[in-house]
């Protein structure tokens, strides 16, 4: 920690907050400059840049941190998702059942599968999918489900495993913005058939550019997956099957092992974020995030509930305070699904949430003040 008087020399954090970026990754760079530079260069001059030496240690150290036997780098999260699906045989006329309230890819993954999503509503409360839509959801071709474990918080694991196993479905997870989090002790990525994770630069764990990864307990999908990413080939030109190219890069893998080491410390810091604004809070007329018995949340994004969200949104970026909404049109809703899968029930609670939810400032490196601020200034706005 730099001592208050180094920190008013360089005036990076003024003691009283008076703006607040949404995210800030300039702030944690410049705690990790000499390590990831360090090891960037180690890696320029080892020059093994194709599946090298830091993807598969990155992969081990993924997979322990995870609680799986296999992890298996790839270009991003939706490649993840893409060849989590195939390597599990979800492929043309196979339904997949998942929910619309979350980020278009883990819908595009699904179609480039050639499955069709099937979409589900939520749970009020946790913003996960509703495991009591399944049943109604099930067909003679339903084949996988895939609950989204949103803003931080895994999807209720244990009655979605349940109907998966009554209905011989798959599970698989989109672990995008949930690494590291729990629930009922278990790792996001760990109980499912397989699970994707993305490493987009603004993710909890997060590389300067693509990168994602698949983890799995089994090995048949590990080692389809490591064959897909690098055009389903078997040996130097020898290609069982018509894969991708959607490696892990070395470079990214280098800088997610750096990362990957204070990631605990982060989601730490996290937490407590969450802790002060909901203290701050708790008398003010916002509904705030809710973690479920059991769970722990790993607050990608710190998402409230408030009624006139687009003048409240407003009325903060005019406070220099950066703010977001994840997300505003539900999928079913997008042009691009036009006409793409099956609706089950009305998604009241998905369409009702579009026009209420409000992602708060949340990044390691936020300070008191700028949480201070954002609660205050939420306040004023909603009061
Ligand atoms: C980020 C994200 C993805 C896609 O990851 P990319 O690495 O950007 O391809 C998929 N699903 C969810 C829920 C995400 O948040």
């Amino acid at each position: 920690m730099q001592s208050v008087f180094r920190r008013k020399l360089v005036a990076q954090k003024p003691i009283i907050a008076t703006q607040v970026p949404f995210v800030d990754l300039r702030a944690q760079y410049r705690r990790l400059r000499r390590q990831i530079l360090a090891a960037i260069d180690d890696a320029l001059q080892g020059m093994q840049l194709f599946l090298g030496p830091n993807v598969r240690a990155f992969e081990d150290e993924f997979a322990a941190y995870c609680g799986v036997r296999y992890a298996v780098g790839v270009g991003s999260g939706t490649d993840a998702l893409y060849l989590a699906l195939r390597a599990a045989g979800i492929g043309p006329g196979d339904e997949v059942i998942t929910v619309a309230h979350t980020f278009i890819g883990t819908v595009e993954a699904i179609v480039q599968a050639g499955a069709v999503p099937v979409f589900v509503d939520v749970d009020p409360e946790t913003y996960t999918l509703d495991p009591s839509w399944v049943e109604a959801a099930v067909s003679a071709r339903t084949r996988a489900i895939v609950p989204v474990h949103l803003y931080g918080q895994m999807a209720d694991m244990e009655p979605i495993m349940q109907l998966a196993q009554r209905h011989g479905l798959l599970v698989i997870e989109d672990a995008c913005q949930a690494h590291g989090a729990e629930y009922r002790g278990r790792r996001a990525g760990s109980i499912g058939d397989a699970a994707a994770f993305s490493f987009y630069m603004s993710k909890n764990l997060g590389a300067y550019g693509e990168a994602g990864v698949v983890t799995t307990n089994s090995r048949s999908i590990a080692e389809v997956v490591a064959m897909l990413r690098n055009h389903g080939s078997t040996s130097k030109y020898e290609h069982a099957e018509l894969g991708v190219n959607s490696r892990l890069d070395e470079l990214q893998a280098v800088v997610l092992r750096v990362k990957l080491r204070h990631l605990d410390e982060w989601v730490a810091r996290r937490r407590q974020h969450a802790e002060l604004y909901a203290s701050l809070l708790q008398d003010v007329p916002v509904k705030l995030p809710k973690t479920r018995l059991g769970s722990t949340h790993v607050y990608h994004l710190f998402v409230v509930q408030v009624d006139d969200r687009d003048r409240v949104r407003q009325g903060l970026e005019a406070r220099s305070i950066g703010c977001g909404v994840h997300y505003p049109i539900p999928l079913h809703k997008q042009a691009a699904c036009h006409g793409i899968g099956r609706v089950v029930g009305d998604l009241k609670v998905t369409e009702a949430l579009a026009g209420r939810i409000l992602s708060l400032p949340m990044f390691p490196e936020l300070t008191k003040q700028q949480v201070q601020y954002v609660a205050a200034s939420l306040q004023e706005l909603v009061n």
